[in-house]
């Protein structure tokens, strides 16, 4: 098996399920008292989050670039980003290393696309449901049409995502917003919801919508356990 290296922090609270669901999947297919070899690398969120908000994206990228460098050198044979938002910079990071960048798109088109999907609804920070990287990569390269919230909705995933999810906080009132706008992502044909933002699940499930959910943190932690037994 592979190392896998996680670039995390981006929020902790997110990276601590990765952890949980990448060594639930190795158990799962190894059996007995296996675990994942992995190397964490967690940054500080604020150094980051200050990069995003300044529109610094090449500082971010040559951090994560850095990271990725000190994990692939000390032994990762895969490295994962995290964080939905920080793909903006992914193929930066990835033409800094030699050990494949398991993508986060990548691996939820692939679930999307087995599912029989060809449009989806997409929650994230403004920067993942307004910007190319994401959803010209979903559209582009795997076909699948892409419906974002309106405006206002928008700045609500974004606010929760940032106030209340990035530093622990669930409250029952922001659920049933989120259940507001996945439905009328839904009434506007979506067959999906893409949960494009490594927090959300830690707030909404299947329950909370009416069509499948595709949880990016558990797409993409099950693709870098698939990449590491391949
Ligand atoms: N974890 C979130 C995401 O998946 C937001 C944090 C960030 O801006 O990186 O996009």
């Amino acid at each position: 098996m592979k190392v896998i290296g996680l670039i995390g922090g981006m929020s902790w609270e997110s990276t601590a399920e990765y952890y949980r669901l990448i060594n639930e999947a190795v158990r799962e297919r190894l059996g007995g008292l296996h675990s994942a070899p992995c190397l964490l690398y967690s940054v500080d969120f604020e150094d980051v989050a200050l990069l995003q908000r300044q529109g610094q994206w090449a500082a971010a990228a040559a951090l994560l670039t850095g990271v990725a460098q000190k994990l692939e050198g000390a032994g990762a044979g895969l490295v994962l980003i995290c964080t939905n938002t920080m793909h903006k910079v992914a193929d930066a990071v990835q033409a800094g290393i030699r050990v494949p960048l398991v993508h986060i798109v990548d691996a939820t088109a692939a679930s999307i696309r087995r599912a029989g999907i060809g449009r989806v609804g997409l929650l994230g920070t403004r920067f993942t449901m307004e910007e190319e990287f994401y959803r010209g990569r979903l559209a582009g390269a795997f076909g699948v049409d892409v419906v974002i919230p309106d405006p206002a909705d928008r700045e609500t995933v974004h606010r929760v995502i940032f106030d209340e999810l990035c530093v622990g906080v669930t409250r029952p009132e922001s659920k049933a917003a989120l259940a507001g706008i996945m439905s009328r992502l839904v009434e506007r044909g979506a067959q999906g919801i893409v949960l494009g933002c490594t927090e959300l699940d830690l707030l909404v499930g299947p329950g909370d919508c009416p069509v499948p959910l595709f949880d990016t943190t558990r797409e993409h932690a099950l693709a870098a356990v698939d990449e590491a037994l391949r």
